[in-house]
């Protein structure tokens, strides 16, 4: 069979019926497409994949960098400093030996360096953001060669035949060949937010427009609702979405708090250095009592060098670095951040909403029990291997020969939407673990889904969600239609009237029912998971709304309990979270006793902690839930829309809450929380479309990994930022003091300022970002998110060290200008090579120096070593010294200048050390970091 050459987009496939359209994409609905097939589509058609959506060009985000109000305000100093050295040379004043306008160019130069760097950041930051979405580009399940798989949505062809269901974004354009309850929201391509119907069953007019056509599915848009199949009829550009160029949703990137706030701070530090300006203008010309060509020009210098002194010009680019390296090294840790300021955030969590299953626990279920109302069978047997023993009462039994048990086991397997399947690697399942389970279950039992799946087609269904906890199948058999129901057994035994007892029906007493729901109890206190499973004979089948009438009077089959153990690395992950001041909260849609039994084991709860169930919550006012929430560590039988109320509850009482989800209910809750997190493995592409965060492992464990990553992140932002200002503050100083105590030239030109600012504070600052986690990271409870970056003593350290740092350069200055030849040089050097020691110090918070290990952070090593090279480079070596202005250092000029740069370490060690005696003596806790 081969393929046609099709035009598909000009076809109108939603007036085409079912067998034409299969006809058409030369496909088939029982097999799929078969791998030649496959490659010779690929061929036709390419990949699946949209063009991307044009971004902005090379040269406007090359343009954007110099609408950066610090890049400007050195432009203006650039122009500035170059009509001056216009004058002079007109006047004939300049020196033989100055290169004429120096300070323009370099100034000029370094604008274009920083311009550039951004431009390279953003660049990387596009290519990184591209990486990320095919990083989350949808998985799509598929029948091909007879065999379903999970392949990716961009190799998908026209006549593939999808599976589609709650949750997923649909990767192409399809034919629906069946669908249940099938609700798709279009708002991508519509703009309708609200959820349409679909149904495979019809055939529209050719005009009908888009929203209208119920029997087919578009590429982009989500299913909220039910299952279907389909039949994918056009791939690519060729898809509706396809041919709406440029509706892609970006990837967002915003800016975090955090450089929001840095950039507020450039507009507040460009605008006082301005006011600056103005005022040392003025004022100076006031003191000579008029216009004096020589005194203006040297208050212009000043200052032209002061303002570009106040402005942190290395600070936006280390900030970014440490962001984008925080990300990465969450990645690392199997946690991918989708927006940026939860890297920045995530330090502050303090609670964590976990769902149980998969997350906490490992996903792999195994049936252990099996419990009829006359039998009480275990069940044997390893992973999803359909092989296994039956005992009764400690005998091994032969399955085959207990009626009620095959039933059960048919029930097993039908009612069912995951499929088992054998291959190089051993058994797997594909679809949802629970009900892989029972599939293997039924294996166990000599109940094969296969083949019978075939003699028992399915011919409707309601499908599972997590607020009904329960499911059915119809399928037809020889003795006419049979609807099996799964789900929370409390619920389902309400539904039931009678059970199956061997071969006959009995009737449901009281006593009966209270039994079951003892057993229940008991199993789900072992922390098994418990379904129920009924069944009923139908005469028809009946449409799709009347699952509240159909599902009642059943026969109850039994009870099903399957193991899903804890994951061991998240008994770890609880007790590090309680030490780091977090709680953890379980929240589940399992039985409460289910959920203790795990809780207890994991250290979430202990004994007696109050558990909360989904009724019991609907029932409280949210007054009256914000008042238990602070004792509640476990919710159970809770549905999706009980988790947005726990947040928002949560929320009210201050605290800042991370929660994960998978399923599109989810979503709302997601997006309330302030970090959502959604699971890369089992999440729907709905939940992770909502979240801040999502966990490539679904693991508890990096949750609490990438918290503490993200307690590292804002440590070591502080830590520069009090490093950088620090400085900056010290450099003003030093400069205003200049015409105030008489001295006739500016201590440091603009160009030396961009030196020390860009790169003698600049490479420390980016070691300094690198800083590994301190010892007591997870230790201390968490700071408040919305506390002001200068918080807990971060501003006032950076007064006084810039004060302190000043007031030492000045005495050097003075001691220098009067007796040294070379004092600017020295003045220069001391700033510089201080810092060194300042980043040394800076390190720790609470610890000396010498009880660091010096090499855990290497960078910082050589960071301090090249810059200090770089720096004795720039006053020995002739073509710099012409360059920057500096002149070679004696002996003693260099050694006057090391020993006031120490004095600046030895500080911050002395303050250190009182800080330590004072809190010991006073007994109040360090100022942690
Ligand atoms: P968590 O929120 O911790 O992930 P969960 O995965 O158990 O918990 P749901 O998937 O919403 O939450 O399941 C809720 C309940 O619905 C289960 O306890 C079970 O009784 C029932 N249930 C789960 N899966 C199925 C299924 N495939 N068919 C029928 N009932 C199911």
């Amino acid at each position: 069979m081969s393929s046609q050459p099709l035009s598909n987009a000009d076809i109108a496939w939603h007036t085409l019926d079912l067998a034409k359209t299969v006809d058409l994409l030369s496909s088939d609905a029982e097999t799929g497409l078969t791998e030649s097939q496959v490659a010779e589509r690929r061929q036709q058609y390419g990949l699946n994949e949209l063009e991307e959506a044009k971004g902005r060009s090379s040269w406007e985000i090359l343009l954007d960098q110099f609408t950066n109000i610090m890049l400007l305000m050195l432009i203006a100093v650039a122009i500035i400093s170059g009509i001056l050295d216009a004058i002079e040379l007109r006047a004939g004043d300049a020196a033989a030996n100055e290169i004429p306008f120096k300070d323009t160019i370099a100034i000029l130069a370094i604008v274009v360096l920083n311009g550039s760097l951004g431009y390279l950041q953003e660049s990387r930051a596009e290519k990184a953001l591209a990486a990320l979405k095919k990083l989350s580009s949808p998985r799509v399940r598929v029948l091909r060669d007879r065999k379903f798989s999970e392949i990716d949505g961009k190799d998908l062809v026209p006549g593939d035949i999808m599976l589609l269901e709650a949750g997923v974004q649909v990767a192409a354009d399809g034919r629906l060949l069946d669908a249940a309850n099938l609700q798709v929201r279009e708002s991508a391509l519509t703009g309708e937010a609200h959820s349409v119907s679909k149904n495979a069953n019809l055939v529209v007019e050719e005009h009908t427009p888009l929203g209208d056509r119920a029997n087919l599915i578009f590429q982009g848009t989500e299913v909220t609702n039910g299952r279907a199949t389909a039949l994918v009829t056009n791939t690519g550009m060729q898809t509706e979405l396809g041919k709406i160029a440029g509706m892609l949703q970006s990837v967002e990137s915003e800016p975090t708090p955090l450089q929001q706030r840095m950039s507020q701070l450039g507009n507040v530090l460009v605008s006082g250095s301005l006011v600056l300006v103005v005022l040392v203008v003025i004022g100076g010309l006031i003191r000579v009592g008029g216009f004096n060509w020589v005194v203006l020009r040297q208050l212009v210098e000043v200052s032209l060098s002061m303002a570009v002194a106040v402005v942190p010009e290395g600070l936006p680019a280390v900030v970014t670095v440490t962001l984008a390296l925080g990300t990465r090294r969450m990645v690392r840790r199997h946690a991918l951040i989708r927006k940026l300021p939860a890297v920045e955030t995530l330090g502050s969590v303090t609670t964590i909403c976990s769902d149980k299953t998969g997350t906490l626990t490992q996903n792999k279920m195994v049936v252990q029990r099996v419990d009829l109302v006359e039998h009480h069978f275990t069940v044997s047997g390893e992973g999803y291997i359909p092989q296994g023993d039956f005992q009764l009462q400690g005998k091994t039994i032969n399955p085959q020969d207990y009626p009620d048990l095959q039933k059960l086991a048919i029930a097993c397997a039908l009612c069912n939407d995951s499929v088992l399947q054998h291959d190089k690697d051993g058994w797997s399942i594909l679809g949802d673990p629970t009900e892989g389970a029972l599939v293997v279950l039924a294996g166990k039992a000599g109940v094969d889904k296969e083949p019978l799946s075939r003699q028992m087609p399915r011919k409707g269904e309601f499908p599972f969600s997590s607020e009904r906890k329960r499911m059915s199948t119809i399928v037809s058999g020889e003795a006419g239609f049979e609807m099996f129901t799964k789900g929370s057994p409390e619920l389902i035994l309400e539904c039931c009237q009678t059970y199956q007892a061997g071969e006959t029906l009995a009737e449901l007493t009281p006593e009966i029912r209270t039994a079951i729901l003892q057993r229940n109890n008991d199993l789900a206190a072992e922390g098994l998971r418990v379904l129920g499973v009924a069944v009923k004979p139908l005469n028809d089948i009946p449409p799709l709304e009347a699952e509240e009438t159909t599902e009642r009077e059943l026969t109850w089959l039994g009870l099903v309990g399957m193991l899903d153990a804890p994951r061991q690395e998240v008994r770890d992950a609880v007790k590090r979270c309680k030490e780091a001041g977090i709680r953890p909260i379980m929240i589940t849609g399992d039985h409460q006793l289910t959920a203790r039994a795990i809780a207890s084991y994991l250290g979430i709860a202990q004994e007696g902690d109050r558990i909360l169930t989904g009724q019991e919550l609907q029932q409280l006012s949210t007054e009256e839930l914000e008042q238990h929430i602070g004792e509640v560590s476990i919710y159970a039988r809770v549905s999706p829309e009980h988790k947005l109320r726990i947040v928002q509850a949560l929320q009210h009482r201050g605290k800042f809450v991370a929660m994960t989800g998978d399923g599109v209910n989810d979503a709302p809750a997601l997006k309330q929380a302030d970090i959502g997190i959604a699971m890369g493995i089992t999440g729907t592409d709905v939940s992770k479309e909502a979240s801040d965060m999502v966990l490539l492992d679904d693991n508890f464990a990096t949750i609490v990994a990438a918290t503490e990553e993200g307690r590292v992140v804002y440590t070591n932002i502080r830590r520069f930022i009090k490093y950088i200002l620090g400085s900056n503050i010290g450099e003003v100083l030093v400069i205003a003091a200049a015409p105030i105590m008489g001295l006739s030239q500016v201590p440091l030109t603009p160009l030396q300022i961009l030196w020390m600012n860009l790169v003698t504070d600049g490479l420390p600052a980016l070691a300094l970002a690198v800083e590994p986690a301190e010892p007591n990271v997870m230790k201390r409870p968490p700071y408040d998110p919305r506390e002001s970056i200068f918080s807990r003593g971060l501003g006032s350290y950076m007064v006084r060290f810039g004060v302190i740092f000043a007031a030492v350069t000045i005495v050097m200055m003075g001691i220098a200008y009067n007796y040294f030849p070379h004092w600017q040089t020295m003045v220069f050097t001391t700033l510089c090579i201080a810092q060194m020691g300042h980043a040394l110090a800076i390190r720790s918070n609470s610890q000396l120096t010498i009880e660091l290990n010096p090499f855990s952070n290497p960078y910082l090593l050589i960071a301090v070593t090249a810059t200090t090279a770089l720096q004795l480079m720039l006053v020995y070596v002739p073509p710099l010294q012409a360059f920057f202005g500096t002149n070679p250092l004696t002996g003693t000029e260099l050694a006057i200048c090391l020993g006031f740069s120490a004095l600046m370490f030895v500080w911050v060690e002395l303050e250190k050390l009182f800080m330590r005696i004072f809190s010991a003596r006073h007994s109040v806790a360090l100022p942690l970091d």
